[in-house]
């Protein structure tokens, strides 16, 4: 009999880790990639012997298949997908095959903001604490290529809902979800409950022995638990007390208190600042608890944590104005709080790619604190629609060396200059690393 062939779409760090634990497991493997393969995924796929295409999906080969495994970042309208849909092959994810081929205990996170820092903060804690950890999903090595070459104990995994579109039989142990606020509307028809639906997939399989820590001032989730009832044991965490919640701030003491019982710091010791930080930590904080870390450890690993690069990241105070990269955010939510955390006057940097946002979110602490709009963008239309008449300087750039020369000049003393975009980077970067490394370089050479 033949064996099993699975087509691998998308051959980058989880198509590529996908097709290495297929072919280690004795399936067939097929990889097909749209676009150029790069060279260091091509060499792990010809040292071991994947058959991969590169620039094309050949149909023929692909439709084919016994089961696909997506990359994330090929929506379910692409011309292929649209073939595979209609004929009806499973379709699943690079972490939903994974998941079946490892026992591993599994700390998933997901939200629309938040999800990187949690996931790296979560892992230091793990790590720090001695465990055997791995890093996967968004942030990482793809968790199939350390299921298949270097496995852990235990896996810090960080999910967008994309990820989560394509998982049924998978089960978080520990589940993390920060929030849900409008983004990626343009991949779900519009619809925000679709969105939500696909978020709380991060439920899926859980039983009372796992927990689900959650968010409990949102609206949206609070509404959500109560219609769903999650099967898992619930750990909700707010910013002040409230009847029934497991993590929470009370006179500058950040207070945990889970069936391993009770964990308390001082707030100003945490790492990471701003409120939305005291929630990336609780939610580390009580998974740490459900793992039954000490708390010694946990304490020392939420104010020793070194940050991420590009959320929130100062980069220099130039004559008293300081600079601040927040390239990643990359939807309107996330720069609400970078905006809430800055306590001066701001010229704000934002624009690129828009995903169908909508600007009322911010539109009350723009009035209030921004000084000076600069749109870096290829259109900007869309933008100028909503803030023109609502700021008095507002101007348009093309590159990154415009937008932060322009923010130098309009800046005055004591005024932040902070790039928080809104958007996605694809219209004049890379990525939004790049268009933050750009940033910093542009700081570095005023
Ligand atoms: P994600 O991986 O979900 O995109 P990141 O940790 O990369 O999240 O942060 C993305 C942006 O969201 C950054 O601008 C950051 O300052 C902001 N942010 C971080 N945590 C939160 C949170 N809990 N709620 C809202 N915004 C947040």
């Amino acid at each position: 009999m033949m064996n099993k062939l699975i087509v691998i779409l998308g051959a980058g760090e989880s198509g590529t880790g996908a097709a290495v634990l297929a072919k280690a497991r004795g399936f067939e493997v097929f990889v097909s990639d749209a676009s150029a393969i790069k060279p260091k995924y091509k060499e792990m796929l010809d040292t071991r012997g994947i058959r991969w295409e590169e620039g094309v999906h050949t149909e023929s080969e692909i439709l084919s298949a016994d089961e696909i495994i997506k990359s994330p970042g090929i929506p379910d309208t692409s011309p292929i997908m649209t073939k595979v849909i209609k004929k009806n092959i499973h379709v699943i994810s690079e972490i939903e095959f994974a998941g079946r081929h490892t026992n591993s205990r599994m700390i998933c996170i997901t939200g629309s903001n938040g999800k990187t820092t949690t996931t790296m903060l979560t892992y230091h804690i793990l790590k720090e604490a001695g465990l055997d950890a791995g890093l996967a999903g968004n942030v990482g090595n793809s968790l199939a290529l350390q299921v298949a070459e270097a496995p852990h104990a235990w896996y810090v995994i960080e999910l967008s809902s994309f990820q989560l579109d394509n998982m049924y039989d998978f089960k978080a142990h520990i589940a993390i979800l920060l929030n849900i606020t409008s983004d990626h509307m343009d991949r779900y028809d519009h619809k925000m409950q679709n969105y939500i639906d696909s978020k709380f997939r991060i439920l899926r399989n859980q039983t009372k022995e796992d927990a689900f820590i959650f968010w409990n001032d949102d609206p949206i989730i609070a509404d959500e638990v109560k219609k769903r009832l999650p099967a898992a044991t619930c750990y909700p965490f707010a910013e002040t007390f409230k009847e029934g919640v497991s993590g929470y701030a009370k006179d500058k003491k950040v207070i945990i208190d889970t069936i391993n019982g009770l964990f308390t710091m001082e707030q100003d010791l945490l790492a990471l600042t701003g409120t939305h930080n005291l929630y990336n930590s609780l939610a580390s904080g009580i998974a740490a608890k459900v793992v039954d870390i000490h708390n010694d450890s946990i304490r020392e690993s939420l104010s020793d944590f070194a940050g991420v690069e590009h959320r929130l990241e100062k980069v220099l105070r130039i004559r008293g104005v300081d600079y601040i990269n927040d390239s990643k955010a990359t939807n309107v939510n996330s720069c609400w709080y970078a905006l809430k955390s800055v306590n001066t006057r701001i010229v704000l940097i934002l624009g690129g790619t828009d995903k169908g946002n909508d600007y009322t979110e911010i539109e009350e602490l723009v009035k209030q604190k921004v000084r000076a709009l600069i749109f870096l963008g290829v259109n900007n239309t869309k933008l100028h629609k909503f803030f023109d008449g609502k700021v008095t300087i507002i101007e348009d750039v093309l590159s990154m060396e415009e937008a932060v020369s322009k923010a130098y000049r309009l800046a005055e003393k004591c005024d932040t200059v902070l790039l928080s975009p809104c958007c996605a980077s694809f219209d004049l970067f890379a990525n939004y690393e790049d268009r933050g490394t750009q940033f910093k370089k542009c700081v570095y050479n005023l």
